[in-house]
């Protein structure tokens, strides 16, 4: 919304001081950055327009937003400046063009950087001694957090390598790795303590703590991407060589550092880092591009606020704010009730989001969330998409409480919460129909029984019509019943709609391809809480048939390798259930049962033939918080797959823990899949 007078300006440069100061100085933002850029945009075209009119507290006259008094303040020696920041071709043309006039001289060669999401630090070296280490502050003036920057693990404090300058000012990211910040957010969920919106504040509200014991355990890192002053040495002359000198130094620099020359150049190394983007382990925001050669920066100079040599060239937002307008409540296969977010929709992330989810009801009240809150989405690569924050200070009282039901939506069944357990689960087990549904929609997918094309919308109408009550009758279904089956999509012009013949005749010869398959499938395919596909294997290939299996005590159980306490009791459970029984006796043990299970040779064979994962090839990299890597080496080994050192095009997927360094360029370089460590972790069931 563009300003158009005195008094609306006064209004915006307010309000704007009021974001600038909750996001630098508290690290708690009050609106996402998307929200933040678009009004600071506005009041940078009023201010174009009336530039008699400026004021002096105006946000566009400053950098960042003053220090904190609790820490002692540091005098930067040469300015820490912000930077300009463009969002689309045209404006990098254009920016191109001012430092192609400025420099007369076409095809300018750029240092291109990824422009990380996290807090600006200036660290001084001494004849190669971490001595002291600062915020960016206002630019002029920031804190002294040096005891805090020494707890991060990749910032050296003594330098290596030759010439090392008498005096080195090194400017850089600390940021909080993406793995990093999700167990930690886990973490702080399960101990109460407060939960970070995004990566950026984690790392902000992470290096400003008092106690420094506090910010070694907390999951940061380091990327130089600038030396400010530098008193001898033999440093060469241009940003991109400066940075590769650092790294000989022993200065952790981003791998992803690039020279270009021209537009073009640089359009490209944007599309990249852009395509790129969702597999680094670390938020960015956009691409940094810096004209390499340290003489024309010179040449170039700064304005009062931002050098004139470089630009941030950002990325379409991750976050914004919307509506929620409603809450419903899901039922899982296991009973499982999540609060869904219904809400107006909303571009981001790079798509249109209209529901996330709340997890459970701890999230709801975690984030003190109302019915018609504003609410900031976030929507970070393919992750799902979350609420991070609700707006309090927006309500203007029609706010209605969400209400955490206390019978299923489904089947009025009682819903129990058991203590300790975030998740509360409808206890209607059988006769609740969405279980079941979801029951079968597990049973049906391809990781399990791999009945093609049984999609959930024919599930669903073969349970509302009572003809699938358990996933048994999957195997009396005829081609009739399935053409004449009703399917109600809501539109009222095709009430009417029958599956038909041809679906029927294709879904039927699926269902008779399901009936041989593998027992660990079967095994996954039953849903058992907590049995993915890696466990379901390991019990496929301990035990020898179904009837072994079901008998099995929690003791025998827990002598296999990954399965721990809990797996082994709902396994036992599972298995104590009469219905549960019934099922699997008409599936495969009755005279007349459909199925015929292909067994798996034993473990103590060390065959892993029928494995998800047989001759798949892996290569893992970076650090892995669960495990080493030789253990994550030896699991996959267990399970079929070939464990690879340098990935190529044969790889299936590499396995990326924290810090992955070359591996992970080139996986992303050939399209190769790349699992973080929660996929890895479910890849192997645990
Ligand atoms: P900026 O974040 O747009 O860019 C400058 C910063 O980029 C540098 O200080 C440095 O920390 C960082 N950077 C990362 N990689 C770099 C690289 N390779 N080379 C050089 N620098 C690199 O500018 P800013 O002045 O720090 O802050 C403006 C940002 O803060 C905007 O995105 C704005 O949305 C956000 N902000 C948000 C709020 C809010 O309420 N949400 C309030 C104020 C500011």
């Amino acid at each position: 919304m563009a300003i158009t007078n005195n008094e609306e300006y006064q209004a915006l440069v307010a309000k704007l001081n009021e974001y600038a100061i909750a996001y630098y100085v508290y690290d708690d933002p009050l609106v996402p950055d998307a929200s933040y850029d678009r009004l600071y945009k506005d009041l940078l075209d009023y201010e174009a327009l009336h530039s008699n009119e400026i004021l002096a507290s105006s946000p566009s006259q400053k950098v960042g937003a003053g220090i904190l008094n609790t820490f002692n303040a540091v005098s930067h020696r040469v300015p820490l400046l912000s930077l300009g920041d463009i969002f689309s071709h045209d404006e990098l043309v254009d920016f191109n063009q001012r430092v192609e006039n400025l420099c007369q001289q076409k095809n300018i060669e750029y240092c291109a950087e990824v422009k990380l999401d996290g807090l600006a630090v200036s660290i001084i070296y001494e004849n190669g001694v971490l001595v002291k280490a600062a915020t960016r502050g206002d630019g002029k003036v920031g804190e002294d957090i040096t005891l805090n920057v020494k707890t991060i693990k990749n910032i050296p404090l003594q330098l290596i390598g030759k010439d090392i300058p008498s005096y080195l000012d090194v400017r850089g990211e600390v940021f909080m790795p993406k793995d990093g910040f999700l167990s930690y957010n886990e973490y702080a969920k399960k101990t109460g303590q407060k939960v970070f919106a995004n990566p950026r504040n984690g790392a902000a509200g992470s290096l400003r703590q008092q106690d420094p014991k506090i910010t070694a355990k907390r999951p940061l890192a380091f990327n130089a991407y600038f030396v400010g002053e530098v008193i001898g040495g033999n440093l060469p002359d241009t940003q991109y060589d400066r940075l590769l000198a650092l790294k000989e130094f022993g200065i952790p620099v981003n791998t992803n550092i690039q020279k270009v020359v021209g537009v073009s150049g640089l359009a490209q190394y944007y599309e990249h880092i852009g395509s790129i983007r969702n597999s680094l382990n670390y938020d960015i925001d956009g691409v940094v591009l810096k004209v390499n050669s340290l003489a024309k920066q010179q040449e170039l100079g700064f304005t009062a606020k931002v050098p004139r040599f470089a630009i941030a060239y950002k990325f379409p937002p991750q976050e914004e704010i919307t509506t929620l307008k409603d809450v419903e409540f899901q039922v899982g296969r296991t009973g499982a009730i999540t609060p869904v977010a219904r809400l107006e929709p909303v571009y981001v992330g790079g798509v249109t989001i209209a529901n996330a989810t709340l997890h459970n009801e701890d999230e709801i009240k975690r984030l003190q969330l109302k019915i018609g809150d504003k609410v900031i989405v976030r929507r970070a690569g393919d992750v799902i998409p979350q609420i991070t924050k609700a707006l309090i200070n927006e309500r203007n009282g029609s706010e209605k409480d969400i209400v955490f039901p206390s019978t299923c939506p489904c089947c009025g069944s009682y819903i129990e919460r058991v203590e300790g357990e975030a998740v509360a689960r409808c206890s209607g087990g059988l006769v609740c129909q969405a279980q079941l549904i979801e029951r079968i929609n597990h049973f049906v997918s391809r990781n399990a029984m791999d009945i093609e094309g049984f999609g959930s919308k024919y599930v669903e109408a073969l349970v509302n019509n009572k003809i699938l009550t358990t996933v048994a009758d999957i195997y009396s279904l005829d081609e009739n019943t399935l053409a004449t089956l009703l399917l109600d999509d809501g539109n009222e012009e095709r009430k009417a709609r029958l599956l038909g013949s041809v679906i029927a005749k294709k879904l039927i010869k699926a269902i008779e391809k399901s009936k041989h398959i593998a027992f660990n499938r079967f095994i996954y395919a039953l849903g058992i809480r907590e049995v993915g596909e890696a466990t379901a294997y390991t019990l496929a290939s301990n035990f020898k048939g179904i009837k072994e299996l079901s008998t099995a005590s929690c003791d025998d159980l827990l002598k296999l390798k990954d399965v721990g306490p809990v797996v082994a009791s709902h396994i036992v459970d599972f298995f104590k259930e009469e219905h549960n029984l019934a099922v699997i006796n008409s599936l495969c043990i009755n005279e007349d049962a459909p199925l015929h299970l292909i067994e798996l040779e034993q473990e103590s064979n060390k065959n892993a033939e029928g494995s998800p994962l047989l001759g798949n090839t892996y290569v893992i990299t970076g650090t892995l918080s669960s495990m080493g890597r030789t253990e994550a080496k030896n699991i996959l080994q267990s399970l079929g797959a070939k464990v690879a050192s340098s990935v190529s095009k044969k790889t299936t997927a590499l396995i990326a823990g924290e810090d992955g360094g070359s591996k992970l360029t080139k996986a992303t370089e050939l399209g190769v899949e790349i699992l973080d460590e929660d996929a890895f972790l479910k890849l192997i069931g645990r």
